[in-house]
């Protein structure tokens, strides 16, 4: 049970991170206040929502993390639509990738997790797939999530369900040690106040922007535009990862398609022709029917990206400030592990072997 008169525990950033570790450590009895800048910036706001370590190409320990994460996605759900009392559109879709060659298919990272296509066989998966495509593999263990529409909703509610406190629209401008030990933030509210605020513990999870009030953090952002097309419902059954480019059918003929990857670009935010073209011609390249589909919606974000592409996890050099970021393009995916790791920790839950190695592998100090 939380202790009134304990200051609580912050989060710093109410994006993805944010609420899926708000949400784990109210469920398990903590006091929990969420300080957020903008909920609209977060990239789980942005992302297209798959769950996709196969698919991906994961490999090594990020692989491990995702699979691990990916066998935890369906309980997690469960507990998120139970508190929140919505949907978050979980569907394992299965998703395929096209290869051109033999020799790229037999040489994907995550080749031998795959159901091998044949040419007719690729085609029935995926009707009106650009002749190219020669060969596929079908990952029917990795799906989806709808983050934009549902998920990241039913976590908010969920969260206020279980007496989260959200302060939005205030920024975290800095943190506050003495002898190493974290002892509160200084916050900025909208109009230009700046206030301190106590604790003895914190999460930073602000995402791409993470280095920005922890210097010693190795994350840059990596910008992504994306955008919507609605066809009939069922056009697609599967999700289709091409190089550089997928297609995320959702349940009512939506369907996301993402993503650029620019990391020239900085914070620069906006959409760019070329950037906009990239994805017309990545359509053009899988499916080139859907070119024909009315467009919905145009956006982009940014992707918190480390030196391995692998997420910050645990205890930073300041006793008490934990850490959840840098969970670059598989946040979405890695949600799940990563809230009941950090979640588990703070909470002093005993945690099995795996658990405490994988802790290690993904330490702020590896690089
Ligand atoms: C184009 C794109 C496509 C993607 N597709 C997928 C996908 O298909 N599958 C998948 O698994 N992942 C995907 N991702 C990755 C996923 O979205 C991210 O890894 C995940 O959202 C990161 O969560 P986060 O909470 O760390 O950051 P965010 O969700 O970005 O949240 C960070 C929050 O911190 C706040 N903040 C920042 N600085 C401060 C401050 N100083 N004070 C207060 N608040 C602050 C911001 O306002 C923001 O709300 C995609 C990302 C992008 C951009």
């Amino acid at each position: 049970m939380a202790v009134l008169n304990e200051k609580p525990l912050l989060i710093l950033g109410g994006g993805l991170m944010g609420l899926a570790i708000a949400h784990e450590l109210a469920q398990r009895g903590k006091r929990v206040e969420v300080l957020s800048r903008s909920r609209l910036e977060a990239a789980g706001f942005v992302a297209a929502g798959m769950l996709a370590p196969h698919a991906e190409g994961l490999e090594g320990d990020l692989l491990n993390l995702g699979q691990i994460s990916l066998q935890r996605h369906s309980a997690w759900i469960k507990n998120i639509e139970s508190n929140s009392n919505m949907s978050c559109g979980l569907k394992t879709s299965g998703i395929v990738v096209p290869f051109d060659s033999q020799t790229d298919c037999e040489s994907y990272p995550t080749y031998k997790y795959g159901e091998k296509l044949n040419t007719n066989e690729l085609r029935k998966e995926v009707p009106g797939l650009s002749l190219k495509w020669k060969l596929g593999l079908l990952f029917k263990q990795d799906g989806q999530i709808d983050n934009r529409r549902l998920l990241m909703r039913a976590l908010e509610k969920a969260c206020v369900e279980l007496g989260v406190h959200f302060q939005e629209g205030v920024e975290v401008v800095e943190i506050i040690q003495d002898l190493n030990k974290f002892t509160g933030v200084k916050i900025k509210d909208i109009n230009g106040n700046i206030t301190h605020l106590e604790s003895k513990e914190a999460v930073l999870c602000c995402g791409a922007w993470s280095k920005q009030i922890f210097k010693e953090l190795p994350i840059f952002p990596v910008k992504g535009q994306m955008l919507s097309i609605q066809g009939p419902k069922q056009i697609l059954k599967r999700i289709v990862f091409g190089p550089g480019i997928y297609l995320v059918p959702r349940e009512d003929g939506l369907i996301i398609v993402g993503a650029t990857s620019e990391i020239e670009a900085g914070f620069q935010g906006g959409l760019t022709p070329k950037g906009q073209s990239e994805l017309q011609k990545g359509i053009e390249s899988l499916i080139p029917e859907l070119n024909q589909l009315p467009h919905m919606e145009r956006w982009w974000g940014f992707r918190p990206c480390t030196p391995d592409e692998g997420p910050l996890l645990g205890m930073s050099s300041i006793n008490g400030l934990w850490l959840a970021t840098g969970h670059y393009r598989n946040g979405v995916l890695l949600a799940a592990i990563t809230a009941e790791l950090i979640g588990k920790s703070i909470c002093s839950i005993p945690i099995t072997n795996e658990e405490s190695s994988l802790l290690f592998k993904f330490r702020w100090n590896r690089f």
